[in-house]
């Protein structure tokens, strides 16, 4: 099968791309490079710098691929940023997730697969409960509104136009690959802080000096498990939460870090973060495409195994 990945520069679409290699099939990676690296592209896969914010080069990228199926990642990921410039935000995640909609329509490709996101869709789950996907939408950013949106539009275009979509609610990602300086990769900032020898930040849930926010961590080799199983079509027409049900405080996540580092932690207390959620966990118990998910204290030594690696060669 042509697949082609947009985003896949980036953190989770590179590892869908190399997934995608493993398994035989043709791969053209489309991405502008502002957050993703030119390396973490597969050698095996087409590459071509485009920035789905610009119709006429995207549609000659796909135009000259021919792909069957489409794997959407490409995003700014941005949470503050988003709330900062919600205009500009809305250009990439909205208009330019619609340019790649009308894409896959104007070259009738068979399916698109989006990664949305959990956290952001459902708002603050409350103490003892999970979100499953019938969870009441409640985005309290632009961000999370944007991936709400290509929801809805994804209806729009399969209803008009017979596009078949799955869509990928993921829970907090994490993994080999993930930009440590970026605001969310906290498994990633921690990891690079420990193996630095530096401290490392928890910012309170509510007080300054409790455990943190609670998170459902997943691990990225899930994630991609998640993406192939769509793109063979085995989750046509569902909207799938990628997340393994497991509440983790940040206080719990730096003590699994600091095992797998085998480096004593020193630990700061900072405030609560404004538009930080409190809590925030997926149930995805019914049907689930990834079974079982990898143990975060298996991943996450994987996970700092890899920055040890990294941080040595850079
Ligand atoms: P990432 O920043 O590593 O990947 C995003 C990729 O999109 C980057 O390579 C970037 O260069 C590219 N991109 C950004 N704007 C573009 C544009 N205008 N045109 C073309 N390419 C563009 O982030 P990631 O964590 O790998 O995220 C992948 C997807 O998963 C995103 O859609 C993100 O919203 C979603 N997601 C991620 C998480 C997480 O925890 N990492 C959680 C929920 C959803």
């Amino acid at each position: 099968m042509r697949v082609l990945v947009a985003g896949g520069a980036g953190f989770i679409g590179s590892q869908i791309a190399d997934a995608l290699i493993a398994a035989g099939h043709q791969v053209l990676v489309i991405d502008d490079l502002s957050s993703g690296r030119r390396e973490n592209v597969p050698r095996e896969a087409g590459f071509a710098q485009v920035d789905i914010r610009d119709v006429e080069k995207l549609l000659s990228a796909v135009a000259d691929f021919r792909p069957q199926a489409v794997s959407h990642q490409a995003a700014q990921v941005s949470v503050s940023k988003s709330a900062r410039r919600p205009v500009w935000d809305a250009e990439i995640n909205v208009i330019g997730s619609l340019n790649l909609l009308h894409a896959c329509v104007r070259h009738g490709i068979e399916r698109l697969v989006f990664a949305s996101s959990g956290g952001a869709i459902y708002g603050e789950v409350p103490e003892g409960r999970r979100a499953a996907v019938d969870w009441p939408a409640h985005p309290l950013s632009p961000y999370g509104t944007a991936k709400l949106a290509v929801e809805h539009y994804l209806d729009f275009y399969r209803h008009e136009y017979g596009l078949v979509s799955c869509i990928l609610r993921y829970a907090n990602v994490y993994g080999p690959r993930q930009d440590p300086y970026g605001e969310a990769g906290v498994v990633a900032v921690f990891s690079t802080n420990l193996l630095r020898g530096e401290s490392i930040q928890i910012n309170a849930r509510a007080e300054t000096g409790d455990p943190g926010c609670v998170r459902d961590y997943v691990y990225v080799g899930d994630v991609v498990g998640a993406n192939l199983a769509a793109l063979q079509g085995r989750l046509d027409g569902r909207i799938v939460n990628v997340g393994t049900g497991r509440a983790t405080s940040t206080l719990e996540l730096a003590r699994i870090v600091e095992a797998a580092a085998k480096v004593k932690a020193t630990i700061r207390f900072g405030p609560h973060r404004v538009g930080d959620l409190e809590r925030s966990v997926l149930d995805a118990s019914e049907d689930d495409p990834v079974h079982p998910y990898t143990p975060l204290e298996e991943g996450i030594e994987e996970t700092v195994a890899w920055f040890r690696r990294f941080l040595k060669e850079s």
